[in-house]
């Protein structure tokens, strides 16, 4: 077995829609390391995604999750629940930014956190309308497309989609849109398009995550805030991506020190295994009627054992603490890289372990260099290093280290990253 033959057998196997970055078909992972069939080792600058923010096995969240596969893995939350459900409820209430009671409900994924928070949203209100942002990810259900503020490659032939809902611009400076720019977009909107009174909620993710890695300045987060108390909107914050002490805090819309009326998570909850969750509101959450939310596999026991073991190890190893020096080593390497390749790396950001680099010509924010991102991530594979492109111009690399990679490995991952812009640029 060879990633050239594996990857042969997939290209036949699978739709091409759900296609792979690399051809390294992995066997083994441990904490920000991969192994692949052909024994070539990697360093993990992904994390799946953001998923296994606790590291690839970590020994407490595998010895949790074999506890209770021991005990049973399915029974279903709705039909026969179990006390490992309740008391990961019990913590995320506690967790959840802000002061006001919260109730949770779990569920699988992170579109279906999304979409439950708007379903939440609309029966509460008894309002239709929601607002996104240009540049947003939500998801890949009818809902969460609809939501998705970026046609390709999301939305391309995949309409219609779900009426009732409007885009306006996310505040980002390096392209030039300030946060008044996007106040004026949404008071528009509002004289335009839809009259505030017919809007359920505002969703945002608080950093951008595929959209390229922005971060909304906390001004304009206090003011959606303030804007929604004003017209009795709920504020939705999706922290499928940057929750979970990936940005420093445990959720991304704690550096603004705002309240959401609901959050979605997902991702880095239950460390490597599917688990969301929608936290919110006490009273907001108990609107819809028992029954109209929930699904098969919402809660699933394995999943709960695992993401209590994920909550214990952020404290413990105090992660939160953790993202912030890892962004700040990453950021500080990437700064170095930029000076060397002024005119090709228009842009270094971070937030916590959030970590990105924008890549353009001649310097100019608006001449996004697309080809050289995916030539860049291509490379670095071949090099070792797995990173992940981001961006609707497709030109920001991101890294989402695990927040337990070592010092060590964080300077071997840039050195690499460093040869591979040599061979490149
Ligand atoms: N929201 C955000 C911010 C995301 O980054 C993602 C996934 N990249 C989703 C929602 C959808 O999550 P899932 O793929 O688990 O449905």
């Amino acid at each position: 077995m060879n990633n050239k033959s594996l990857q042969a057998r997939k290209d036949k196997a699978f739709a091409r829609g759900q296609s792979t970055i690399t051809s390294a078909f992995i066997e083994r992972a441990l904490n920000a390391e991969l192994w692949d069939v052909e024994g070539k080792r990697y360093i993990d600058l992904g994390s799946g995604i953001a998923v296994v923010n606790t590291g690839h096995n970590h020994p407490r969240v595998l010895a949790a999750a074999q506890a209770q596969l021991e005990k049973f893995s399915h029974t279903c939350l709705t039909v026969t629940p179990y006390a490992c459900a309740v008391e990961l409820a019990e913590k995320l209430n506690i967790i959840a930014p802000g002061d006001t009671a919260k109730k949770t409900i779990f569920v699988t994924t992170g579109a279906e956190a999304v979409e439950n928070c708007v379903k939440i949203a609309r029966y509460h209100t008894g309002r239709t309308g929601v607002v996104a942002f240009n540049g947003s990810f939500h998801g890949r259900t009818n809902l969460t497309m609809g939501l998705t503020g970026r046609v390709a490659p999301y939305k391309t032939g995949f309409g219609p989609f779900p009426g009732e809902i409007y885009h306006v611009p996310y505040p980002i400076a390096y392209h030039g849109v300030s946060v008044s720019d996007s106040l004026k977009a949404l008071s528009t909107l509002f004289s335009v398009e839809v009259e505030p009174s017919r809007v359920a909620a505002i969703l945002i993710e608080p950093v951008q995550g595929e959209g390229g890695f922005y971060l909304a300045p906390a001004g304009f987060l206090q003011a959606l805030r303030e804007l929604c108390n004003e017209h009795g909107i709920l504020l939705i914050c999706d922290e499928v991506q940057a929750g979970f002490a990936r940005t420093g805090k445990m959720f991304s819309c704690e550096h603004a020190g705002i309240e959401p009326d609901l959050v979605a998570m997902a991702k880095g909850v239950a460390g490597g295994f599917p688990f969301a969750a929608v936290v919110g509101k006490a009273e907001i959450m108990d609107a819809p009627h028992p029954g109209g939310l929930g699904g098969t596999y919402g809660g699933w026991p394995v999943g709960c054992a695992a993401a209590l073991a994920v909550l214990d190890i952020i404290q413990q190893e105090q992660l939160c603490e953790r993202a912030i020096q890892v962004g700040d080593k990453f950021a500080s390497r990437l700064d170095a890289l930029q000076l060397k390749f002024p005119q090709t790396i228009g842009d270094v950001r971070h937030v916590g372990a959030m970590i990105a680099m924008e890549l353009v010509r001649e310097g100019d924010a608006e001449k996004p260099a697309p080809e050289l991102t995916e030539a860049v991530v291509a490379e670095a594979a071949r090099n070792g290093l797995i990173l992940l492109s981001c961006g609707v111009r497709g030109n920001v690399i991101r890294l989402l280290p695990p927040l337990t990679i070592s010092d060590e490995l964080i300077e071997e991952s840039m050195d690499l990253l460093e040869k591979t812009l040599g061979t490149l640029i």
